[in-house]
């Protein structure tokens, strides 16, 4: 049984206790939430595997703490999902500065890859290290994800994405499943099911699925992507813009 530890980094939307980085309408502790519940729910479609989130909602928790309940359950591996701010672009991902074992490394490895292939045409920040409590605190192996800036506008109209979101969930799951060779139950379920999805079958799909994989058009917030609505002029200038033709 391999017991994983997802830890929503911040906490308190609602009531503004500590909602980390806050910019263009969308408030980390939210974003952080809906990452690690798809996460949650996406592993436990598998067999041999105990799922557990520091937390599930706004409740004030320590860094200390985070790092203390999974500690106390045995944790078997301890992943911290957080967004980026300061300026930037991409994703980037974190184990401790100091000793860390040669498994940590390796699953931040096999992680990092999964993520960077399910959220498209996003910039590769790189495998970094640093002195983050969570990282120093935990006794298993732990690493800490920044998935895209929320105060670059770009990266923040993905992470409005529900679809995005979802992507992002499951490069971390299909990381996780490749770190601790996870095997589905029963076989044949595909994680990504819980995306509604209103492209099979259509005569653009093909195309569309590209399209989408490169991040050059995403879906609605819902997970529909919407094959035969028209495109507006704004939307026009991004998708452009995101194929690098504007100067
Ligand atoms: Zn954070």
């Amino acid at each position: 049984m391999v017991k994983i530890m997802i830890d929503p980094g911040h906490e308190g939307v609602e009531n503004n206790l500590d909602p980390g980085a806050v910019a263009n309408g969308l408030k980390e502790a939210a974003l952080t939430l809906r990452i690690a519940k798809y996460m949650y729910d996406m592993l436990n479609e598998y067999e041999g595997v105990q799922v557990r989130l520091t937390r599930t909602g706004n409740q004030r928790l320590t860094l200390s703490q985070r790092a203390k309940m999974a500690n106390e359950w045995g944790a078997d591996f301890f992943i911290s999902i957080h967004i980026n701010a300061g300026g930037g672009t991409g994703f980037e991902s974190y184990v401790y500065n100091g000793n860390v074992s040669a498994a940590t490394v390796a699953y931040q490895n096999v992680i990092h890859a999964e993520i960077m292939k399910a959220i498209g045409n996003v910039k590769d920040r790189g495998k970094k290290r640093a002195d983050y409590a969570v990282l120093r605190l935990t006794n298993m192996p732990a690493i800490l994800t920044e998935n895209l800036f929320i105060d670059n506008p770009n990266d923040a109209a993905q992470l409005k994405s529900e679809q995005f979101l979802l992507q992002v969930a499951y490069g971390h799951v299909i990381g996780l499943e490749k770190a601790f060779g996870l095997k589905k139950k029963g076989g044949q379920t595909t994680v990504q099911k819980t995306v509604k999805d209103d492209v099979a079958g259509h005569w653009a799909e093909q195309s569309i699925r590209k399209a989408m994989k490169a991040g050059v058009i995403r879906g609605h917030s819902d997970g529909r992507f919407g094959p035969d609505e028209p495109v507006t002029r704004a939307q026009l200038a991004v998708i452009l813009d995101r194929l690098g033709l504007l100067k």
